[in-house]
């Protein structure tokens, strides 16, 4: 049972053709837009925010590629996310862990010479007895609350620790910083706010560089630019400007393939739920694409073939979605063919807008059944 019969020799997979959808991700555009970011940005350094493994396009190939351009500093969400970056990566870059070690993780974020982000007291005072028992000093970014009420130290943790002068023993502060919570609302009073709010703040402490911006952030003007800038999503082609043009690159593309296709009559009822009917009689093609690989299941979208609009018909199931393609030549499309799904006719930004979301959402939802191709390595 299951064995290759002798003789026989194996077929060699091919991975892109076996697919139901493909996904390419342009590591030469991530580049492009680290460098787009960094003209924008002057003298200050530029890292590169890569968790959620690297916004689900593959932190270590994104890190990688972004070190060809000069970035040595980088951000994650989790210690198992640095230490996974730092066996991809080797020991030069900066990794920071933006949630910082979670209590008893501090040994293990040790090992892998990860930067902890001290978000709490808590884990200010865990960092420095972890210092202790290494036996030297441990690098580090403190994170201040300036007006999100997310993650960082408030105002009054912000003052203990600076009347305290034991507070950063074995503690060497790298980095403090803080994060925006409106910073794509270029006119949100928040950001102004949040900026003086983080400059009162940081006075308290010891002075090290200091880091506000993420990418919308940067596109607020030099006085959010601090030392260091923090992008993610503008790397990977996520408008940081919504309501103007994007001055960045797409980065992704997605294809998905036919399955088959047929010729419903008038009154036939489409897809679960019959949510709908052939109003007359259609054509329609069934794709290798649905909610199981992070396409959302409320999401009004269309496909693209030969310049054609397809769109979506009745809902999306798991592993399929339902095409009308009457407005194609009757047998131009077939079963094999790749249908596009994101391109530049239908963004990633365009794709979050269809179900109510931003395109954060729709590129960490991108499945990992997709066959995957890096181009501009
Ligand atoms: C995710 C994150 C970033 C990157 O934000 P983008 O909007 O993707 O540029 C920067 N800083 C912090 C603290 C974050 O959590």
């Amino acid at each position: 049972m299951n064995q290759v019969p002798r003789g026989h020799k194996p077929v060699a997979a091919d991975p892109a053709a076996n697919a139901g959808a493909i996904l390419t991700i342009d590591l030469g555009a991530i580049r492009e837009n680290y460098r787009r970011l960094k003209a924008k940005l002057g003298n200050t350094r530029c890292a590169g925010v890569v968790k959620a493994d690297g916004y689900g396009l593959g932190a270590d190939r994104v890190a990688r590629a972004l070190m060809q351009e000069g970035c040595d500093t980088f951000f994650v969400a989790h210690v198992g996310e640095g230490i996974a970056l730092r066996a991809a990566i080797g020991p030069g870059p900066v990794i920071h862990v933006l949630n910082g070690p979670p209590p008893g993780a501090e040994p293990d974020a040790v090992a892998a010479g990860l930067t902890a982000v001290l978000n709490s007291i808590e884990q200010l005072s865990a960092w420095r007895e972890a210092a202790k028992v290494a036996g030297h000093s441990l690098p580090a970014a403190l994170q201040v609350d300036s007006g999100m009420s997310r993650l960082g130290m408030s105002p009054a943790e912000v003052e203990a620790v600076a009347a305290d002068p034991h507070a950063l023993d074995g503690v060497d502060l790298r980095l403090v910083m803080s994060h925006l919570a409106c910073a794509d609302e270029p006119r949100h009073p928040a950001n102004e706010a949040q900026r003086m709010e983080f400059d009162r703040l940081r006075a308290m402490l010891p002075a090290a560089p200091a880091s506000l911006a993420n990418s919308s952030g940067i596109f607020l003007g030099p006085s959010y630019h601090h030392q260091l800038a923090r992008p993610g999503a503008a790397l990977y082609g996520v408008n940081p400007t919504p309501g103007q043009a994007n001055p960045l690159r797409p980065v992704i593309g997605l294809q998905a393939r036919v399955i088959q296709t047929r010729t419903v009559g008038k009154g036939a009822g489409i897809g679960y739920g019959h949510t709908a009917t052939a109003g007359q009689p259609q054509r329609l093609a069934t794709i290798s694409l649905g909610y199981a690989d992070g396409w959302h299941r409320c999401a009004a979208a269309s496909a693209r073939f030969d310049g054609v609009e397809l769109p979506f018909i009745g809902r999306v199931s798991m592993d399929s979605i339902i095409l009308d393609i009457s407005a194609l030549p009757e047998g131009r499309l077939g079963p094999g063919d790749l249908v596009d799904m994101i391109d530049a006719e239908q963004t990633i930004d365009d794709v979050a807008g269809s179900y109510g979301t931003i395109a954060y959402e729709v590129l960490t939802s991108l499945g990992h059944r997709f066959h995957r191709i890096h181009i501009g390595a």
